[in-house]
């Protein structure tokens, strides 16, 4: 499990909780229907949306699904914002260990974990900023996680027109740990290889090499 050897995080996860906390303070752009919806799904499971407890729920809940399904919303474009060089550099360049946290479109439950990515530049290169906020822009919606591995890809693949790029992600997956099958210690891995990544043995090996020593698995 991830949470005791990841204190950043669950440090992250408890920052993001209460920026949505935070937001409802303040109060703005509510959505009252999904709020509703909430409420009445709390009825449903034979709860009492009146009790203290819950007073709020519907509230929280509705923003939280805001936040964590925002990326539907998000402009690449701003994200990117002219993050784009030109660069004779022919090596690969990774950036590894990127948390993410994303929403299973099958049970609306999370799943979360690390993106490794690498890609080999053709003259041009990106802000490495940049790829951890467009893993997110895809994580923050309702996913696959073979999905969301492959439009990470063919995004870096679109914009920077490079050599190759290459996504590797591990993800813990709580529909599969709380429910279902119940296997607690069950890491998800997909990848994406493209261009050099794919037609390359050695330049494919190299990367998983890398991904293979920040693996969740090796903490
Ligand atoms: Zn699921």
């Amino acid at each position: 499990m991830m949470t005791p050897n990841h204190p950043t995080a669950l440090q992250q996860w408890i920052e993001d909780i209460d920026e949505i906390v935070q937001a409802e303070v303040n109060g703005h752009d509510r959505n009252f229907e999904l709020e509703a919806t909430v409420r009445r799904m709390l009825e449903l499971l034979g709860e009492d949306p009146n009790r203290e407890g819950l007073v709020r729920t519907p509230l929280r809940v509705a923003r939280a699904l805001e936040t964590l399904t925002s990326g539907y919303t998000m402009s690449l474009e701003k994200i990117v914002n002219n993050a784009i060089f030109h660069e004779d550099y022919n090596e690969i360049v990774s950036v590894k260990n990127i948390h993410f946290f994303s929403l299973c479109e099958h049970h609306l439950l999370p799943f979360f974990g690390i993106a490794n990515v690498g890609y080999i530049p053709n003259g041009k290169v990106i802000g490495l900023s940049k790829i951890p906020r467009i893993v997110d822009m895809f994580a923050r919606r309702l996913q696959l996680q073979e999905r969301l591995t492959s439009q990470v890809a063919q995004c870096l693949n679109e914009i920077l027109q490079p050599r190759g790029v290459a996504v590797v992600m591990e993800a813990y997956h709580l529909c599969m740990m709380m429910r279902g099958v119940e296997k607690q210690d069950c890491l998800t891995v997909t990848s994406c290889m493209l261009g050099d990544f794919k037609t390359n043995l050695q330049t494919r090996n190299e990367f998983l090499e890398l991904c293979g020593r920040h693996s969740l698995k090796s903490h």
